[in-house]
């Protein structure tokens, strides 16, 4: 069978290099599988792309993408598995957080027969904060959208090309790949993994980033939150005429009188809030259709190593 593992990287010149020679020798214990590294540098600043061109030259088992700008990791994944080849793909970081020890335990559970198989890692050594924030996230959108999320599965995983071609069919701009894996479904297996933690360089991820990463997911799979607005804006004016008969009646009973206008003014101001916030989730889908209706690529790429020796030989 052909292996292809797709490693996305964004400035890791500093772990790259170890990352290969671990993937080479996790893999080691696999002869009759054949290899294929595909690495995406996502536009990185330091000297990623040079040890990428260093590594293509040493090894004819490495391909790889240079985008012209730093799209991100989910474009920059969706540029690996178009490129990748092989009969099962495996997505990881290049950071050493997915250890490549359990390749070769992952490549067993495909030839069973499974068409996903998710690394799931724990949450040792995350600080309390960010382990509360993503329990309360995954709680949060499990009730929320209609794919199911597993907390401490991430995009390091192998998908049978049954699964990668499924991927490589949904178009959409706004990519939000934990939901598309598992919207794809198919036979999934997982391997529980220790949480490592990062070897060299940092992590792109902030608390403000994560909490923006959190609502793209609330908003990418379906359309519930216009659905909540629906129903807190009938919620609403149901209380508002039961208080209008109640005014009305009272107003019969006692005769006019002209008191609280501080009930006015409140609900003015909460009325007026409610109706912004409600108007910046739709304006999030409009935002996403406007996004969708341009269908530009997700990314452009300026070299592989297939260009530079062309480049070469002209
Ligand atoms: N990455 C990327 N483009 C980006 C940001 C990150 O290709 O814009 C890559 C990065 O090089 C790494 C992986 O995505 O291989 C995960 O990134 P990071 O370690 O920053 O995320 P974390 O592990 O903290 O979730
Ligand atoms: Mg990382």
């Amino acid at each position: 069978m052909r292996l292809s593992v797709v490693v996305p990287c964004f400035n890791e010149e500093a772990s790259v290099e170890r990352l290969h020679e671990t993937v080479r020798t996790a893999l080691a214990a696999l002869p009759d599988v054949d290899v294929e590294v595909v690495y995406v540098d996502d536009g990185s600043e330091d000297g990623t792309l040079a040890v990428l061109r260093r590594l293509a030259a040493a090894d004819p088992g490495v391909c790889y993408l240079a985008l012209s700008r730093n799209f991100g990791k989910e474009a920059a994944m969706l540029a690996g598995l178009r490129r990748a080849t092989g009969d099962a793909v495996v997505i990881m970081d290049a950071d050493l957080q997915h250890p490549p020890r359990l390749l070769p335990e992952m490549v067993t559970l495909y030839r069973q027969g499974f068409d996903q198989v998710i690394a799931r890692r724990d949450r040792r050594g995350d600080r309390f904060v960010r382990k509360m924030a993503s329990r309360s996230f995954y709680r949060a959108i499990n009730w929320w959208i209609d794919v199911r999320l597993l907390d401490g599965a991430g995009d390091f995983r192998l998908l049978s090309r049954l699964a990668v071609d499924a991927i490589l069919a949904m178009p959409e701009y706004n990519r939000f790949s934990k939901g598309l894996f598992s919207w794809i479904g198919f036979r999934t297996a997982v391997v529980a993994h220790h949480n490592e933690l990062r070897q060299a360089g940092r992590s792109r991820w902030s608390f403000g980033k994560l909490f923006n990463y959190a609502f793209d997911g609330l908003l990418s799979f379906n359309n519930r939150p216009l659905r909540l607005a629906i129903y807190g804006g009938l919620f609403l004016t149901l209380i508002a005429v039961a208080y209008m008969a109640w005014v009305v009646a009272d107003a019969v009973e006692k005769g006019i009188d002209v008191p609280g206008y501080t009930t006015i003014i409140v609900s003015v101001i909460g009325l007026g809030g409610i109706q912004m916030m409600l108007l910046g989730v739709i304006g999030e889908y409009i935002g996403r259709i406007y996004y969708e209706t341009k269908r530009r690529p997700h990314y452009l790429v300026r070299e592989t190593e297939r260009l530079v020796a062309e480049a070469d030989e002209g």
